[in-house]
């Protein structure tokens, strides 16, 4: 293979990217995936929750060759207090049937894997190298340049993530804007198969998803997550970049008190400490979302912005996977004609819309407004503290009967208030 041309350059190896590499040389394409890590995963970090929806399109049989960890059974949200927590939890061994499964992942493995199969596809790739810009020739990207070495390619796919630099160089994406990002900061903590499956009543290959609101982030925005892999936990913070001084601490402060706090200290005791890592996450929803493509240029998954926090829900994997196999179909189907002009690529914006992936974001384009009321992070854990606190106390003092308690609560809470916050969260998430 010549190496100093290719039909295509995908910057970053990340899930985007590498999805848009297998699908690209799946096809027959010369494409290079250009990645800054000595290895693929090496640089990245999740919460731990891939939804295998898109996965399964790109490669159906992945349930038996990725790396998975554990099959998601079982969900908790925690509303958190600094006295205690209200939890709702779901289990079921039908959660997430066929389609909808669900697994924790860890991205070291799954990054390195997920390209290794694009690679057994014909994707070449370039590890250990940052590539520092873009060739730009009358408007048109051409390719990269990592130092003084430069590769040109017909189109170059931008999947290099959260706050790209690239995108920001071409005056498609914004400069980072601190209420449209969070940053996320969690610890890998060892504890052994066993002993998860009895802390977190699982039986073999099941796991748990654990999503935390209210206290871990101080009732700033964001939140604390648990996620079991097959023998460690990772348990986490995400704080919305913006609002990290609302509490007074840092988001490292944020995590300490958080793994050391009596609902995870416990669960936790004895594990070995194996991995702490940050990363940023794109949070602003569709409003922050950059042109997603240029003359000879696509954007794809965190570099486009495509991540959703619905607070029970965090999703970018599935989004990044989608959006990078669908920068590769848009290329494969304008290839013939070799027109990869902005009117042309326009193909990819019209392929996410009639995906999930717009769609799905444009439903929920009203979450980060929702949530920069800080209602959910500080007034919904005391609300429902005080419903439990009432359902639950027995002093033969107060006999009034629960709906008189319940509209106490509510009350307490401000009626008004109640109904502003559950509108702009029904009407969103
Ligand atoms: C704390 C946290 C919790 C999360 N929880 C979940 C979750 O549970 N479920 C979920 O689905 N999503 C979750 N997400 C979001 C998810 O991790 C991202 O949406 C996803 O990783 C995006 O994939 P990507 O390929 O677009 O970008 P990335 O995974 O960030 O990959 C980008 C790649 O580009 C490389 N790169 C960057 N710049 C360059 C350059 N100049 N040259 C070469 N290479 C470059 C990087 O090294 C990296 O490998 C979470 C994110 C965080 C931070």
């Amino acid at each position: 293979m010549s190496v100093d041309k290719f039909d295509v350059i995908v910057v970053g190896g990340g899930p985007a990217g590498s999805a848009a590499a297998y699908t690209l040389a799946k096809a027959g394409v010369k494409v290079a995936v250009v990645e800054r890590g000595e290895r693929c995963g090496c640089k990245n970090m999740t919460g731990g929750r891939l939804y295998g929806h898109s996965l399964k399109r790109l490669i159906p049989d992945y349930e038996q060759r990725a790396p998975l960890e554990r099959r998601i059974t079982k969900e908790r949200v925690s509303f958190v207090t600094r006295r205690g927590a209200t939890s709702l939890e779901f289990s079921c061994r039908g959660l997430g049937g066929k389609q909808a499964a669900s697994y924790s992942v860890v991205r070291a493995k799954f990054d390195d894997w997920l390209a290794r199969e694009a690679e057994a596809q014909g994707a070449f790739y370039i590890n250990g190298i940052r590539v520092d810009d873009l060739v730009v020739r009358n408007g048109k990207v051409c390719g990269i340049a990592a130092g003084e070495d430069s590769l040109e390619a017909d189109v170059v796919i931008l999947a290099d993530g959260a706050n790209s630099l690239l995108g920001q160089k071409l005056g498609l994406v914004k400069p980072l804007q601190p209420k449209e990002f969070a940053v996320g900061a969690k610890e890998v903590i060892r504890l052994g198969r066993g002993t998860i499956e009895e802390r977190f009543s699982l039986s073999g290959g099941e796991g748990c998803a654990w999503m935390f609101v209210g206290e871990p982030t101080g009732g700033g925005m964001g939140g604390g997550f648990l996620y079991t892999n097959e023998d460690s936990v990772a348990v986490g913070i995400v704080a919305t970049v913006s609002d990290v001084g609302y509490s007074g601490k840092s988001v490292a402060g944020l995590l300490d008190d958080f793994v050391s706090s009596p609902l995870i200290a416990p669960l936790i005791e004895g594990g070995e400490l194996c991995e702490y890592s940050a990363h940023l996450v794109p949070e602003g929803g569709l409003k922050m979302m950059p042109q997603l493509y240029g003359h000879g240029v696509m954007l794809c998954g965190d570099a486009a912005a495509m991540v959703m926090n619905l607070g029970y829900v965090v999703r970018g994997m599935d989004l990044a996977i989608e959006s990078g196999r669908l920068a590769a179909e848009t290329y494969i189907e304008l290839a013939a004609r070799h027109d990869f002009r902005p009117e042309a690529l326009r193909l990819y914006r019209k392929k996410l819309e009639s995906s999930f992936v717009l769609r799905e974001m444009r439903r929920h384009r009203g979450a980060p407004k929702a949530f920069a009321s800080r209602g959910v992070f500080t007034r919904l854990p005391v609300l429902a503290e005080d419903v439990m606190k009432a359902m639950f106390t027995v002093d033969g003092v107060n006999t009034s009967g629960l709906p008189v308690k319940v509209l106490a609560a509510a009350k307490k809470y401000g009626f008004g208030q109640l109904a502003r916050d559950m509108l702009r969260l029904l009407t969103s998430v």
